[in-house]
C-alpha cells in the first residue's frame, strides 16, 4: 500500500480537496482524503510520496477516435463533403501504391511499418495527455493485438459499412466471427474488464436497416457506437432520400434503388427501429432538432461530441448546453487524423473550452473523465477518484501559488500531465 500526497485533489465525482491524499493499494483506490485525516487511518502505511504542488484528478477518457486513420493527413478542406472524397482516397492510397511498385511485397511491409509507426505514435501521444480509457472504431481489426498491449482501458468498436442489406449481411457474418474469436482470447486471458470489443454501424446513410439490426442483437448489452447527425446533408438524406449521399452512393456503387427514406430525422430513425438505448454512444450529434434532444434524453443514450473534428469539417457546433439540460451523459472524443491535428485529449479540452461558451468548466472536466467511462461502460473502474475504482489517476505540477479556483484554468491551459505510478 502507498500513500500520495499532494496540494490539490480533484476527485470529479465530488468536491475539490485541498492538502490532499491518496491510499493506492496495488492497482485500487483504497481511501482518499485530507492529509491529516488518511494520516491517521493509516498510520502504518510506510511508503508515502509527497507531490507537493501538484493537482493529482483521474486520467482522461477519449470516448472516439479511429486509431487505423492515423497516418491520414488532411490540410484544408471545403466542407464535409470535400474531406469524405479526400479520406476515401487517403485510405485506399495508406496500404497502396500505384504503378508497378505498389506490386513490389517489400513496399507493402513499408507502407504497414510506416502506417504501425504512426499509429503508436498518436498512441503515446493519448498516453502522455492523461488517457486512461479510449472507444476506438476500427474498419479492420488490424490493431486488435497492438490494442492489447496499450495502457488504457479499451473498447474497440468494429465498424460496419454497407448500405447495400445483401452485402452487408455477408459482411456481418465474417466479422462477427472475428469478435467472437477476439472475446475467446479475451475471456481465456481474463482481460474483459478493461478490453472489450463489440460491433457499432457506420452511419445511418452507410449502413441498411437490417444491418443495423443485426448488429444491435448481436451486441445484446455490449456497448455500440454510431456517428449520428454529424452533418445536415445526413438529415436530407434520411428525410428525404435526396442530396449528397444518395449521389455519394450511386457513385460508389453502394445505392439501394429499392430503399424507401425513413422520412424522419436521422434520430428518429434510429429510434423507430430499436436501436437507442443506455449501451449507444451517438458521436457527434450536431445537427439535431429539440424533439431529437427528448429522444436521446428518453433512451439514455451518450452522446460523444468531437469539437475540433466538427470544427475541421464546418459541420456546424453539436447543442451540448441543451443536451446537459437535458440529462444527457455527454462525452468527448478526439476523433481520427483525418479530421484532427493530434489526439491529445488535453488539446481537445482547450479547444472545447472557447467552442462551447456556455458549459461550465466543471462539467467540461466531467465531459472528459466520468462521463466518457460511463459511456464506454467503464466507470464502476474509472472516471473518478473513488474508493473501490482502479487508480487510473494523472497529475499535474502546478504553481506553488496556484489558488483552489484557479484549478480548472491551469488544466485547460495544460499540454502535458503524468500518469500516477
Ligand atoms: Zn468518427
Amino acid at each position: 500500500m502507498k500513500i500520495f500526497y499532494a496540494k490539490y485533489i480533484l476527485p470529479i465525482a465530488s468536491e475539490i480537496i485541498e492538502d490532499g491524499a491518496i491510499v493506492v493499494d496495488g492497482n485500487k483506490i483504497v481511501d482518499f482524503g485530507n492529509r491529516e485525516e488518511i494520516n491517521s487511518k493509516f498510520k502504518d502505511v510506510e511508503r508515502k510520496f509527497d507531490l507537493k504542488n501538484a493537482l493529482i484528478m483521474p486520467g482522461f477518457v477519449n470516448a472516439h477516435t479511429h486509431l487505423e486513420l492515423s497516418g491520414i493527413k488532411i490540410k484544408e478542406v471545403k466542407d464535409f463533403k470535400d474531406w469524405l472524397y479526400q479520406v476515401v482516397e487517403k485510405r485506399r492510397k495508406l496500404f497502396n501504391v500505384e504503378g508497378v511498385f505498389g506490386k513490389i511485397k517489400l513496399v507493402k511491409t513499408l507502407l504497414e511499418k510506416r502506417w504501425k509507426g504512426e499509429v503508436e505514435k498518436r498512441i503515446g501521444e493519448m498516453v502522455n495527455s492523461g488517457t486512461v480509457a479510449v472507444g476506438d472504431v476500427s474498419n479492420t481489426g488490424r490493431l486488435i493485438t497492438m490494442l492489447l498491449r496499450v495502457p488504457m482501458k479499451v473498447q474497440i468498436f468494429i465498424e460496419l459499412i454497407s448500405f447495400v442489406e445483401e452485402r452487408g449481411i455477408e459482411f456481418f457474418n465474417t466479422i462477427k466471427e472475428l469478435v467472437g474469436n477476439v472475446n475467446k482470447v479475451v475471456e481465456r486471458h481474463n482481460l474483459q474488464r478493461e478490453f472489450r470489443i463489440s460491433l457499432a454501424p457506420h452511419a445511418p446513410y452507410s449502413v441498411s436497416e437490417a444491418l443495423f439490426k443485426l448488429i444491435k442483437n448481436f451486441n445484446g448489452t455490449s456497448k455500440t457506437s454510431v456517428h449520428l447527425a454529424e452533418v445536415i446533408d445526413e438529415v436530407e438524406f434520411i428525410k428525404n432520400g435526396t442530396g449528397f449521399f444518395r449521389t455519394f452512393l450511386i457513385q460508389r456503387n453502394g445505392f439501394d434503388y429499392s430503399w424507401n427514406p425513413p422520412g424522419v430525422s436521422p434520430v428518429k430513425y434510429l429510434d423507430r427501429i430499436n436501436f437507442l438505448d443506455e449501451n449507444t454512444l451517438a458521436v457527434h450529434c450536431v445537427n439535431v432538432d429539440d424533439e431529437d434532444i427528448e429522444i436521446l434524453s428518453e433512451r439514455n443514450v451518450s452522446v460523444c461530441t468531437c469539437p475540433r473534428s466538427n470544427f475541421f469539417l464546418k459541420v456546424g457546433k453539436a447543442p451540448v448546453r441543451k443536451f446537459l439540460d437535458h440529462g444527457i451523459n455527454v462525452c468527448m472524443g478526439t476523433d481520427s487524423m483525418a479530421s484532427n491535428r493530434d489526439l491529445n485529449i488535453l488539446n481537445e479540452l482547450k479547444f472545447a473550452r472557447e467552442f462551447y461558451e456556455n458549459v461550465s468548466d466543471e462539467e467540461l472536466l466531467k465531459i472528459a473523465t466520468l462521463n466518457g467511462a460511463k459511456a464506454l461502460g467503464f466507470d464502476n473502474i474509472c472516471g473518478s477518484i473513488e474508493r473501490g475504482k482502479d487508480s487510473d489517476l494523472i497529475y499535474f505540477i502546478i504553481p506553488s501559488d496556484l489558488k483552489k479556483s484557479e484549478i480548472y484554468k491551469f488544466i485547460f491551459r495544460s499540454n502535458m500531465c503524468s500518469r500516477l505510478r
